[in-house]
């Protein structure tokens, strides 16, 4: 048996998962994403509503992109199902090979199963056999520690909304922890202490040549994504796909 402690396990790898894990690693916490499967954005033909793509883009460049992100970030990553979760001082996530992993905090980031929650005193909304996952304004559920994000928690079902609730929470979580505020901006040399103030927690202040060699870098970076089209085909439903 694998076992890990992090201090933010999150249950699925989608976009709204992704997100929030770049946000809560970013913040200093051990962040580990435990994937199993696509997200429901690959079965996308062309993504044209998120924001920053005038002529849209390739939703699986999107997603790889994304991940590679996160993975910047410091996210680790592991792929297998979660079947069940325990809480007790922390949170046991046990997977379906046995593998289990510990975390403080648990982000339930899975579109579209809840099953793994049954053990847990969380509040679902079940409608067929897909359960949503009942949350405060804040993503926070009726069991402390652990929150809802993207579609699992009802959001509106874009990518973009997605994206935004995995943020919003992972800001949540990282209020709700010993982590100091956090802002998660960086910005250009003296911009606060020129003026005298100190630079706050999570605030990164970089001078003219760094700011150049992370715009080259992310130049570079861009290009080498977009130079070629990216060859993966959209998924198909689960109706329609071949045996
Ligand atoms: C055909 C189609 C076209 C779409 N087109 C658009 C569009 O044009 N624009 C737009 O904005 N949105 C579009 N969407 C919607 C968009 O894809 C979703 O709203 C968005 O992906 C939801 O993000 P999420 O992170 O909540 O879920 P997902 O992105 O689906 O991520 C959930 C992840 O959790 C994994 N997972 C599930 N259960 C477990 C488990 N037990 N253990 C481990 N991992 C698990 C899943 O395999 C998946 O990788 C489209 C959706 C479909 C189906």
């Amino acid at each position: 048996m694998d076992d890990e402690t992090e201090d933010v396990l999150i249950v699925g790898g989608g976009i709204a998962g992704l997100t929030a894990g770049i946000f809560t690693a970013r913040a200093g916490l051990d962040t580990l994403i435990v994937n199993d499967g696509e997200s429901i954005l690959r079965r996308n033909a062309h993504l044209e509503n998120y924001p920053g793509f005038p002529m849209g883009i390739d939703p699986r460049l999107f997603l790889d992109m994304t991940r590679v992100q996160a993975e910047e970030a410091g996210c680790s990553f592991h792929e297998g199902r979660v079947t069940q979760l325990d809480s007790e001082e922390r949170f046991t996530a046990i997977l379906g090979d046995g593998t289990e992993f510990d975390a403080t905090y648990l982000i339930v980031a899975s579109w579209s199963d809840s099953s793994y929650l049954e053990a847990l005193d969380v509040d679902l909304d079940r409608r067929g056999n897909k359960g949503f996952v009942e949350t405060d304004a804040d993503g926070r559920t009726t069991t402390d520690g652990l929150y809802a994000v993207g579609r699992m928690a009802k959001e509106y079902h874009q990518a973009v909304i997605a994206a935004g609730s995995g943020a919003s929470v992972a800001l949540t979580l990282i209020h709700d922890s010993d982590v100091h505020f956090y802002n998660d901006w960086v910005v250009p040399e003296g911009y606060f202490t020129d003026r005298g103030v100190d630079v706050p927690p999570g605030i990164e202040e970089i001078d003219d040549d760094e700011r150049r060699a992370r715009a080259e870098t992310a130049r570079e970076a861009l290009c080498e994504w977009l130079s070629a089209p990216h060859d993966d085909d959209p998924t198909p439903h689960p109706s329609l796909a071949d045996d």
